[in-house]
């Protein structure tokens, strides 16, 4: 529990931690306060997002159509630097697993998953939306990688927060899968960052990692999930990703991926890439639709993320 930093602490946070800070006009007093009547804070803990666009900074100031600015408290260019957009309370974490909330603020690690959408992320999150397409495919330059990493640093150095207050928006709200690299990778680097001085930049310097599925967990979803209630979800991140996978084979309707169960009809799915000959060509018990090591790192070779046991 904490009061959210005043712009003039935000900012000197930032740059004590070795970040050049640029300032979006009007960002001191945007905020999404008195039009809700809700303050923002006290705050719990850091969300980290990609903007699943580029040249989206306005975007993250104004809001769009559906959903008015400020979209984030930071705005962080591919190559354009960071930008403060918001002090105050920001529309980027919607509903979120209030488990989860309470878990970043007892600072429990590893976070429970996120099966529920009952508490509003924007009262209680500091937010920064990272310019990337998202696809898995569009990198994250080494620098803005960098500079990210700065950032979650220096809010848990202000607040006396470890990494364990970090979270992405995939690991807080069902269904999103933002930001596309790995969280476990990030917080480690953030717990490097914040072992060092502020100012200090580790080296080398971080890089970001090709998104992963876990088989094990994987397996274990694919085991778990068909026989449960619908929408039963036992490892969010990774079917996530063979799910996007699989609907890029034209293998499974693009309404039953995202959801993060794998159910029946995405082990059809999968049986179906078993079955392919880039899948493997595999026949009877092969083709089950339970992943296995090869045909899982055949579909991830060709979508973007790697298999670990
Ligand atoms: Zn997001």
């Amino acid at each position: 529990m904490a009061t959210p930093l005043s712009a003039d602490r935000l900012l000197s946070a930032l740059r004590a931690e070795g970040l050049t800070v640029h300032e979006h006009d009007g960002w001191r007093t945007h905020g999404r306060d008195a039009a809700t009547g809700k303050a923002f804070g006290p705050v719990h803990g850091v969300l980290i997002h990609h903007t699943a666009g580029h040249n989206d900074r306005e975007i993250c100031y104004n809001g769009r159509s559906d959903l008015p600015g400020p979209l984030c408290h930071s705005w962080l260019g591919k190559t354009s630097g960071l930008w403060m957009i918001s002090a105050g309370r920001a529309n980027h974490a919607g509903l979120v697993d209030l488990d989860v909330i309470n878990a970043l603020m007892a600072e429990k690690s590893p976070l429970p998953h996120d099966d529920q959408a009952n508490a509003d992320g924007n009262d209680v999150l500091y937010g920064i939306e990272i310019e990337n397409l998202g696809n898995g495919k569009d990198p994250y330059p080494t620098e803005q990688y960098r500079q990210a990493v700065l950032w979650a640093t220096a809010l848990c150095r202000a607040h006396g927060w470890t990494e364990r207050s970090i979270a992405g928006h995939k690991e807080v709200q069902p269904g999103k899968v933002d930001p596309s690299f790995d969280m476990d990778i990030f917080r480690a680097d953030v717990r490097k960052q914040l072992a060092s001085k502020p100012g200090k930049p580790t080296t080398p310097p971080p890089t970001p990692s090709t998104p992963r599925v876990d088989l094990s967990q994987l397996v274990a979803a694919a085991k778990a999930d068909p026989p449960a209630r619908q929408g039963h979800v036992t490892y969010r991140a990774g079917v996530n990703l063979v799910e996007a996978a699989l609907v890029a084979e034209g293998l499974l309707p693009k309404k039953f991926a995202g959801d993060g169960s794998y159910g029946t009809t995405t082990r059809d799915a999968y049986a179906r890439w078993q079955r392919s000959p880039a899948g493997g060509g595999y026949t009877g018990k092969g083709a089950d639709g339970i992943p296995g090591k090869a045909s899982l790192a055949r579909l991830g070779a060709r979508h973007g993320f790697v298999v670990v046991a």
